[in-house]
């Protein structure tokens, strides 16, 4: 048992230091891999197969509500990225530049895609002529490059995963419709997939995107109550259509410019599931994008039979559509049970010989602990029940931890001493001016994290300077 108990010890209590012990997770539990250029990191089979199932489950939504995935270049000229003045300046600080050909200095230096804004425009320019051409409903997933300073497994990379819609439509109302419903199916996924609740809301202008008119925001909170931005979608007007002379002939035949839509969502999402879900035993995954759902684990597999019973039980849970492995290796039971609570598998399955000859196995919960005796009879809907009561175990927790370090404030004096203390989201009054928005990071040391979309009413003054407030916002720390 040492050797079992060594096996935990190894990594840090999120008490003792929350950034070690997320670290010590995503390298115990086998997720990801440094390389060795800073920022740059390889995912490993298992934090792949993690995005793997969130890529399958959002890609299904997108073509339920009619997107189509295409594949664009990875190098935007210079001369593109700056067609549009705010979305240079936002991004150009990270860019990283192509600056050699082979041994032949370009002409022009091409960016690697930070986003690709400015390459769907010069294509949409291309394509889009008449109305009849409208809505383009398109979607890539690929990686995107940004020079950041500072980098951890999964939150920051210089190079990351995700997938960026873009969509162009006739006419303003249908492109802000188009905005609400990818910010909503975010919403959703978060809830029902990866048993995150968010916080609805749009950004202010300081924090919305570069060229964007509108920003949409789905915000989260870790387990060290920090905010998480889950996903933005964006609302451009016809601000690139115009920077891009991207125009179409009308159903009155006169020239218009199309709107813009753009969404995305990133490999942080994994970030948020290790920081909402995990516990000091490793990782606790949400079942819906768990690549392991349950793990068989023979008990004295040598006894005659056993590993009969236990193939038999893995095939019928995988014949219900469950992912589902054994594990009959030579390590010892003990081991099994901490490496797979490690890497958060949310069901663990043992089945010995005194459970065959009674019809029964044991189910135990990555999450509570919670054992049972159940009946193979039925397995298969017994396990998927459980899946069910896990996914409802886990949100409801984060739930929790959500409301209860969320809480109005009425002045900056009440949100400093109150976020120093607790964390957490201080919600308050605000007029709507930018300097409020600063002195409030300045001296709280909290940026806005939303305008939530279901306002309250604390009050009729803005918490900072006491003029008219216009809008009720959500302030905290963020990663
Ligand atoms: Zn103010």
């Amino acid at each position: 048992m040492a050797q079992d108990k060594k096996q935990v010890e190894q990594i840090t209590d999120m008490e003792v230091d929350f950034a070690k012990w997320y670290t010590d997770v995503c390298k115990k539990a086998e997720l990801i891999d440094y390389s060795s250029i800073k920022g740059m990191f390889i995912y490993r089979p298992y934090g792949y197969a993690i995005w793997e199932n969130i890529q399958r489950i959002l890609d299904g939504e997108f073509k339920k509500t009619g997107h189509e995935n295409v594949y664009l270049p990875m190098l935007i000229p210079e001369s593109l990225l700056q067609k549009e003045k705010d979305h240079v300046e936002g991004f150009a600080p990270e860019c990283a530049w192509v600056t050699y050909g082979g041994v032949d200095k370009l002409e022009e230096r091409y960016c690697i895609r930070p986003t690709s804004e400015t390459l769907f425009c010069e294509h949409y320019a291309n394509i889009i002529h008449s109305h009849r051409d409208l809505p383009k409903l398109y979607n890539q997933w690929t990686s995107v490059l940004r020079w950041e300073k500072t980098s951890r497994p999964f939150l920051r990379h210089r190079e990351f995963l995700w997938q960026e819609g873009h969509t162009m439509h006739a006419t303003a109302e249908e492109a802000q419709a188009e905005t609400e419903r990818m910010f909503n199916i975010y919403a959703d996924f978060f809830k029902d997939v990866l048993a995150i609740p968010v916080v609805k809301g749009r950004k202010t202008d300081k924090e919305k995107f570069s060229g964007a008119e509108a920003t949409y925001t789905v915000e989260c909170m870790m387990h060290d109550r920090k905010a998480l931005q889950g996903g933005t979608s964006h609302y451009f007007g016809d601000g690139f259509a115009k920077a891009f002379d991207i125009t179409f002939t009308g159903r009155d035949n006169q020239l218009h410019h199309p709107f813009q839509t753009s969404w995305g969502v990133s490999t942080r999402m994994i970030a948020g599931i290790i920081m909402v879900h995990g516990d000091n035993n490793g990782l606790v995954l949400p079942p819906r994008v768990a690549p392991i759902q349950v793990v068989v684990i023979p008990v004295a597999q040598h006894k005659e039979g056993v590993i009969e019973a236990n193939r038999a039980v893995m095939d019928r849970l995988s014949a219900a559509g469950l992912r589902v492995k054994m594990d009959d290796s030579d390590q010892s039971p003990g081991w099994k049970f901490a490496e797979y609570e490690m890497k958060g598998v949310p069901l663990r399955l043992e089945l010995g010989p005194k459970d065959i000859e009674k019809n029964q196995c044991v189910l135990v919960r990555r999450d509570s602990g919670e054992k049972a005796f159940v009946s193979l009879d039925g397995i298969e809907d017994t396990v998927s029940r459980m899946l069910d009561e896990i996914h409802n175990g886990l949100y409801t927790k984060a739930l929790k931890n959500l409301e209860e370090n969320t809480y109005a404030c009425a002045s900056l004096e009440e949100v400093k001493t109150k976020v120093a203390a607790q964390g957490g989201f201080a919600k308050t009054m605000w007029c709507g001016d930018l300097e409020c928005e600063l002195k409030m990071k300045e001296e709280a040391g909290v940026s806005s994290r939303c305008i939530p979309l279901e306002q309250e009413h604390l009050g009729d003054t803005c918490a900072i300077c006491g003029k008219p407030a216009r809008h009720m916002v959500y302030w905290g720390v963020a990663y």
